[in-house]
């Protein structure tokens, strides 16, 4: 018996045997065709003809934050949201062979010949997904990073007369870019005019950011009605920071992969434009300016756009495949964090939290801005910056932003490390 069962359980043993070396078999036959299919190597393995895959590994980034080190929370760069993006695997990957997106030309004969129309599809699939902003009869426009977008609508809205340069205004505090980014090329046809609110000259562009950078208000045009000119600035107008309370329906509206998933290192922005003329100018700056915008990056951020719609609508993992509850969450946590150490430090103030319904999430939320609008209210400190710099915390001052050296601007966008690092700092201020 024990003799019949041995020998039956090695024919069974055996046979499972089989199944693993036939299924081992085909698969190394399917990693040999993927491999010379798609990389073009012998698959040999060996010096006789075979090569090796040559990989890239990309740059680390930022240094390593410690307890003891500096923590630089000057930028917003989005880094807090790698923890989302390394747990969705293939959905948010694509691979490009080397003989793919060669070509100057996206959409030849199309309204913007340097546009992906599957980047194009995912953008308008997203905005209808978020309601945050109208598609139907709007050009959408591709830019490396919304940076271009913004200058090539500088250009657009300027009037090519031999007058004065157009005034381009925003009310303080305003992004620190816009008077830098204005004014870098000492154009003819702009020139930086600094607050809105104070601006009593007769015509001029007004940009309309908002949320905020970096005060996180909520902010409607102030001039529209002297100049009829504005581009809005919707980098941060994402369930993660605000309650989406309306579709938006501006004559220029930028929105950038930077704020929205994360990506910042994509270098890709778009741009929502009603009319047709503003639009073509704007595409004529990026034609002059880079010849188009990157295939490469436009062809990763349509997959990743497209993995964040696809977790809303397709995906079975629930709350996991859902971007913008992650990101919430998350921004929730840290700024219930920062208030509590404000509160209970001396020295220190923000803005007031604000609430309203959100039609994206259906509920009452708050806001969460992506930065912390900081104030000292210490006796004799009037550069927070360089007070905080003392402290090894680096922020960007209120000067830069139209006011006073009392206010800094901190990231919330950061690593975990980096902001805790911070938080602990801050704790031990007096
Ligand atoms: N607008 C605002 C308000 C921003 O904060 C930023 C990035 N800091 C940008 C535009 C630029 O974004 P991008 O990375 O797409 O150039």
């Amino acid at each position: 018996m024990a003799g019949k069962e041995g020998s039956g359980m090695v024919v069974r043993y055996a046979g499972r045997l089989g199944v693993v070396a036939s299924v081992a078999l085909n698969l190394a036959a399917l990693a040999l065709y993927i491999r010379r299919r798609f990389f073009g190597g012998s698959g040999s393995g060996d010096g006789g003809g075979g090569r090796e895959i040559a990989t890239v590994e990309p740059s680390k980034g930022k240094p390593l934050v410690t307890p003891d080190s500096v923590v630089n929370l000057d930028h917003g760069d989005p880094t807090m949201y790698e923890a989302f993006w390394r747990e969705t695997g293939d959905r948010a990957t694509i691979v490009i062979p080397g003989c793919q997106t060669m070509s100057y030309f996206s959409d030849v004969g199309g309204f913007c010949w340097f546009l992906e129309p599957g980047f194009e599809r995912e953008v308008r699939r997203l905005h209808r997904l978020v309601g945050n902003a109208v598609v139907d009869g709007y050009h959408v426009l591709v830019g490396t990073g919304s940076t271009q977008l913004f200058q090539a609508a500088l250009y657009a809205l300027s009037p090519a007369t031999d007058g004065a340069p157009m005034s381009v205004v925003s009310p303080a505090p305003y992004y620190s870019s816009y008077p830098a980014v204005t004014n870098f090329l000492n154009s003819g046809l702009y020139r930086w005019a600094g607050d809105a609110n104070t601006f009593d000259g007769d015509t001029c562009i007004e940009l309309v950011c908002s949320p905020n950078n970096p005060d996180g208000g909520i902010r409607k045009a102030v001039i529209e009605s002297k100049s009829g000119k504005a581009i809005h600035d919707f980098a941060y107008y994402w369930p993660q920071y605000t309650p989406i309370t309306e579709a938006a329906g501006h004559d220029i509206m930028l929105f950038t992969v930077s704020k929205c998933t994360g990506h910042a290192g994509t270098r890709l922005g778009w741009a929502l434009v009603k009319d047709r003329e503003v639009a073509q100018k704007m595409i004529k700056f990026i034609e002059l300016n880079t010849i188009g915008v990157s295939k490469d990056s436009q062809l990763r951020a349509a997959k990743i756009l497209g993995a964040v719609c696809d977790g809303y609508e397709t995906s079975l993992d629930g709350e996991a495949s859902r971007l913008f509850h992650f990101a919430r969450q998350q921004m929730m946590e840290r700024w219930s964090k920062l208030r509590a150490a404000v509160a209970a430090s001396d020295i220190f103030t923000l803005p007031n939290e604000l609430s309203n319904y959100c039609t994206f999430v259906k509920e009452t939320i708050t806001t969460n801005p992506p930065f912390a609008w900081l104030r000292c209210e210490k006796e004799g400190v009037k550069d927070l910056e360089g007070f905080l710099r003392e402290h090894k915390i680096i922020t960007r001052g209120g000067t830069k932003f139209g006011v006073d050296g009392r206010f800094v601007r901190v990231s919330m966008l950061d690593t975990d490390e980096a902001f805790n690092v911070f938080m602990d700092r801050l704790a031990s201020l007096k």
